[in-house]
């Protein structure tokens, strides 16, 4: 089934610009060099459905039109993947009686329902409450006729979850990917993969190290995202493989899903 795949957010964890900088990337006047956020929406069958709630999901959602959400998928629970939790409020009224289901790894579920203990501590009588629900991935998740595979990714000493969904697969911050997954990601059309900038980090792949990736697996398209203010959008486009681009904020796409 087709799909379309729209970039919520294609920043690092301190978005571009970045509070307090002076450089010319963060002054830069072209729109993709502002970057929100890392994620992801992805429609299909009528369904939507995000890869993380950014602290900057009210602005996205409000950007990009999105009036309904099905379902959320985490990665993992740092703060700039995450924080944006509170701003599904709106969208997951739309459920009740039901709640939006929000699908994490089981420790990440677990962190996720400590951290916000006002959301999903029955006890706490708050009005207003966002009506989510954690549901603990084990395996595959099955989403309105479409396959999300958790793949395992290693951020620094970290384990946390890229996805694949048909011929797709969106890898946010990692610094390696195992074997084990590499082999999930073969006869790939589309491949949204971390990285950071040139200079290498501890926790975050670099242009460098990705497009060792993309020359690996190689995947029909390739777009790097979780991008900070050492990339300026056109000028690094430029040096870029045909196959690999800089994803940007409101970018779209179509894939099989
Ligand atoms: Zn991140
Ligand atoms: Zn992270």
């Amino acid at each position: 089934m087709r799909a379309t795949l729209t970039v919520l957010g294609s920043g690092t964890s301190m978005g571009v610009p970045t509070i307090g900088c002076d450089c010319t990337v963060c002054h830069s006047s072209d729109p993709r060099d502002k970057r929100t956020r890392p994620s992801v929406l992805i429609e299909y069958d009528g369904r939507s459905v995000i890869i993380d709630t950014t602290p900057d999901f009210r602005e996205q959602a409000i950007r990009e039109s999105i009036l309904k959400l099905d379902a959320v998928l985490y990665t993992h629970t740092h703060a700039d993947h995450l924080l944006g939790i509170d701003d599904l409020r709106p969208l997951s009224f739309l459920h009740k009686p039901n709640r939006l289901p929000l699908y994490a790894h089981p420790d990440a579920a677990e962190f996720i329902r400590k951290m916000f203990g006002y959301i999903f501590n029955a006890n706490y009588k708050f009005g207003g409450l966002p009506q989510v629900e954690l549901r603990p991935i084990n395996g595959s998740v099955e989403l309105f006729g479409a396959r999300f595979e958790p793949i395992v990714l290693i951020h620094g000493d970290a384990k946390i979850y890229g996805f694949r969904f048909g011929s797709g697969a969106y890898l946010t911050d990692h610094s390696e990917i195992p074997e084990s997954s590499l082999a999930k990601l073969q006869g790939l059309d589309v491949l949204f993969l971390d990285a950071l900038r040139y200079k290498p980090h501890p926790t975050h792949s670099t242009v460098e190290n990705s497009l060792q990736t993309v020359e690996r697996l190689k995947p029909k398209r390739a777009f790097f995202t979780h991008i900070c203010h050492d990339l300026p959008h056109e000028k690094t486009n430029a040096s870029l493989p045909d196959n690999v681009k800089l994803s940007y904020d409101g970018m779209k796409l179509e894939f099989e899903i």
